[in-house]
């Protein structure tokens, strides 16, 4: 990385930016680093995308995403008002920091979770507040009761893979009816209990989902938010305030065509879990160590080897998965849910490590 330019402003002096994983250029690693889904869109969505809608991006796309959210709010059981899409849920993050907490609002989430709560604290200037998980990687929910702050959870937590109640959360949003309540609902189709039913009872919740890895679309970027329509009146003031147009017309498209394609996701996800109970017993055999993941990625230890050296080795046999060098989770990886086959790759090159 070069030197800062001495331009930029000194608000970003000391700005530490979210590190993605690593997107290799070649397709010769196997890619479980970055919880991306190993099965392609639906058939519908790919031909969603067809010539004549190529074409047609001379011209800029609907930014109400209409036809998207009415779709979307159908199978989420809300109306279009409770709705907002983004490019990305990275991008809903955003604008969620930005408009609910400040140096005077602060925001509370859990020391380990996803990397990003931190930088966009840092970003916008927030005052942040990092609770401690539980000895056993648990969220305690009476961390969060009563607690007067703008609250972030990832639901399965990331990169536990741990997962909070319905209930559990209904107290955290009962309890702080002055403040938002986010709840991060990335992984939640690979096990959890969506909170999106409790929108329209509450009028403090957003629940952010996205279609980056139950439905296969990380790289067309999209994302949403679901709650009461005043809080997505407040999103869409700073949406049309830094970009109108920010979910592209082909991603519309997809969108719309994934939502109407939900028995193949279904079909898949089921997969994925069934792929996840395979790998959790076989590394259990191996004597991995693992928390009980809901999501499309385990997190596991091996006693007495560290987390990059399991991640050195396994990139060696060409297998890439996630480390994280963070205090109480520097001896874990986190290894996304691929094929069958490439889990028994994955697991063939441990023993191979482990001299097993
Ligand atoms: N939330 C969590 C917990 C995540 O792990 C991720 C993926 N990195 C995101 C949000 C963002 O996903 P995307 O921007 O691809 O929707």
């Amino acid at each position: 990385m070069t030197e800062l330019s001495r331009f930029l402003s000194s608000r970003f002096s000391g700005l530490k930016a979210y590190v993605p994983g690593e997107q290799p250029k070649d397709t010769a690693y196997i890619k479980l680093n970055t919880n991306e889904s190993p099965y392609p869109p639906a058939p519908q969505v790919i031909e969603a995308i067809s010539r004549g809608e190529i074409e047609k991006l001379r011209l800029y796309g609907d930014p109400e995403c209409t036809e998207l959210r009415k779709t979307l709010a159908e199978y989420c059981s809300v109306t279009p008002e409770h709705l907002m899409m983004g490019n990305g849920s990275d991008e809903i993050l955003s604008f969620v920091f930005m408009a609910y907490c400040d140096k005077n609002t602060g925001v509370s989430y859990p020391d380990i979770s996803y990397g990003f709560y931190s930088v966009y604290a840092d970003l916008y200037g927030i005052s942040s507040e990092e609770i401690p998980l539980k000895e056993n990687f648990a969220i305690d929910p009476e961390d969060y009761r009563n607690r007067g702050r703008t609250i972030v959870l990832a639901n399965p937590n990331a990169p536990t893979g741990l997962c909070l109640t319905v209930e559990d959360i209904e107290k955290i949003v009962a309890s702080n009816p002055d403040n938002v309540v986010i709840i991060d609902e990335a992984y939640i189709d690979f096990g959890g209990q969506s909170c999106i039913p409790l929108v329209r009872k509450y009028d403090n919740l957003l629940v952010v989902q996205t279609y980056s890895k139950s439905r296969s679309l990380a790289g067309a970027r999209l994302g949403y938010a679901v709650g009461n329509p005043a809080l997505i009146h407040d999103l869409n003031r700073l949406r049309f305030s830094v970009n109108p147009y920010n979910v592209s017309r082909l991603t519309m498209l997809a969108g719309k065509a994934a939502i109407e394609a939900q028995p193949y996701y279904d079909n898949k996800n089921a997969e994925i879990i069934l792929t996840r109970e395979y790998a959790s017993a076989k590394l259990k055999e191996l004597g991995f160590l693992l928390t009980d993941s809901r999501a499309n990625f385990i997190l596991a230890k091996y006693p007495g080897m560290g987390g990059s050296a399991l991640y050195e080795g396994l990139k060696a046999r060409g297998i890439l998965v996630r480390h994280f060098n963070k205090p109480r989770i520097s001896d874990f990886v986190r290894i996304t849910i691929g094929t069958k086959e490439q889990m028994d790759a994955m697991i063939l090159s441990l023993e191979e490590m482990l001299g097993i």
